[in-house]
């Protein structure tokens, strides 16, 4: 795994080492371009200096006075300088004294032609221009020769011009070598400032755990995209936390829960074999004990099926189902319930309901809101059952029962809560709506519940449409 600072600088630095190179590169060859036009034309002029100053005689003789271009001997001396005049045949007829014969050679060069040549070691820069022209005099006999051409070449030394751009080399050198390293810590100092703040996060979040539930990473110092990044796994980091702390309480709610019971089984055993017991009074014992552990047995499975409800990835045997049938069916199960309390039961169920769900379980999570309103309304109380449809579908339960404060109202689908527990009797455990809102959310939707206190309670789920 390689470092973010390597995979930011790596591609940085060689990039400003490729554009460093290419502009070292370009700007000598410019500077290289320039002096040796400068000297090319120097050279020319030289050169056509040398072709006016020549004599062509009648004779056929050639006549040049080398003072007539004005090259002093110093010159000559110090800029190796020198010139030749050779005729179309390559026949050099006039040379001074540097001038490099063998290497001139008879080649017949293009008009103008500069080139460059290596003689013992010297570089030299020469332009050889041919000159045409008709001779001054007229012959004896009269006739005008004919027109002559010549070549003559010139030539310096190019040790000038190569010591300015080795020179001008040596200082793109040495100004790039100072950029790149300029240019290369700053952004390396820069990288490393801003990677700081990510080595202050990674040991801020060591520290977060179990242990330290409340620890965060501080948002500060990291820049804005950071930033956003920080908060979003501080809010993980509370979500992680809230789940942790609802897991620490369950277990500790469950411990409770089966406490009691417990408690109450043991107590029975030990009062019962405290003294020699009759037949009737081991029954009645007994029956305690199996009445307790019955309800012990009852809880055990609500919280099995709450956990399997709660599992990730439970399958749904969904099909078409008919909630007003659902409704008919579960309310008959409450009938004795609710006769024993007296109360009336309204059934506002017409036709056919139907939603997409899970048969068992809907008749399930139906079941709690209807055994809640019969528990919780009074003797002589009324609980109606309602299904509706139209753009969506739902199933209503209401009663005018004791009704739940509103401090409660958002708590009572939570595990093991209870209102009032003294209300709930004793197979109140706090589940069964808890158990119900998985359902539903199973089902994409929720319980929806208004309630006033003193006057009755009303829970809705609504499948389908925005409202579900
Ligand atoms: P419980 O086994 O205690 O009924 P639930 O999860 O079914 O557990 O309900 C949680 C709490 O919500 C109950 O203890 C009760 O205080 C309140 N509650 C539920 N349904 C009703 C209702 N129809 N009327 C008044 N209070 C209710």
């Amino acid at each position: 795994m390689t470092s973010l600072r390597s995979r930011i600088l790596i591609p940085l630095i060689a990039l400003t080492g490729v554009i460093f190179a290419l502009f070292g590169v370009i700007a000598e060859r410019a500077v290289t371009r320039e002096l040796t036009r400068g000297l090319d034309e120097k050279l020319l002029v030289m050169a056509q200096d040398v072709g006016s100053a020549v004599e062509l005689l009648p004779s056929g003789d050639v006549e040049f006075e080398p003072e007539d271009i004005g090259m002093s001997p110093a010159e000559e001396e110090r800029d190796h300088a020198f010139y030749a005049i050779q005729d179309a045949s390559g026949f050099m007829g006039i040379a001074s004294r540097n001038t490099p014969r063998e290497e001139l050679g008879s080649v017949v060069p293009a008009e103008g032609e500069f080139r460059r040549l290596q003689v013992d070691g010297l570089p030299l820069r020469i332009c050889r221009h041919w000159v045409e022209r008709k001779p001054e005099d007229e012959a004896e006999d009269g006739e005008t020769a004919p027109a002559e051409s010549f070549l003559v070449t010139v030539g310096v030394s190019a040790t000038n011009l190569d010591a300015t751009v080795a020179s001008f080399r040596n200082d793109l050198l040495l100004g790039g070598a100072a950029l790149f390293v300029v240019l290369t810590l700053v952004p390396l100092l820069v990288v490393t400032g801003a990677l700081r703040g990510l080595q202050r996060l990674s040991r801020e979040a060591d520290r977060i755990g179990p242990e330290a539930p409340g620890c965060r990473l501080e948002e500060e110092g990291v820049g804005t995209e950071v930033a956003a990044l920080v908060a979003a796994l501080n809010r993980a980091v509370d979500r992680l936390a809230q789940a942790h702390e609802r897991e620490k309480r369950f277990s500790g709610d469950v411990a409770h829960e089966l406490r009691t019971p417990l408690s109450a089984i043991r107590t029975r055993c030990e009062v019962a074999l405290r003294r020699p017991r009759t037949t009737d009074e081991l029954r009645e014992n007994l029956q305690s004990v199996l009445e307790t552990s019955k309800r012990l047995g009852r809880l055990v499975e609500r919280m099995l099926l709450l956990s399997r409800y709660q599992r990730q990835g439970v399958e749904l045997s969904l099909r078409e189902t008919d909630l007003s049938e659902i409704a008919r069916d579960v309310m008959s199960l409450h009938g004795e319930e609710a006769e024993k309390k007296d109360i009336s039961v309204r059934m506002e169920v017409g036709g056919p309901v139907i939603v997409q769900g899970d048969e068992d379980l809907l008749r399930e999570c139906v079941s709690n809101l209807i055994h809640n309103a019969i528990r919780y309304t009074p003797n002589r109380g009324q609980v109606t059952v309602s299904t509706w449809n139209g753009s969506a579908a739902g199933i209503v339960v209401r009663d005018t029962g004791v009704g739940i404060e509103k401090e409660h109202l958002d708590k009572i689908f939570d595990r093991f809560y209870r209102a009032d527990p003294a209300r709930g009797g004793s197979g109140s455990y706090g589940l069964g709506l808890c158990l119900a809102q998985e359902i539903a959310r199973l089902h994409g939707t929720r319980i929806r519940v208004e309630s006033t206190p003193g006057k009755g309670s009303r829970f809705e789920v609504v499948f389908g449409g925005d409202e579900a």
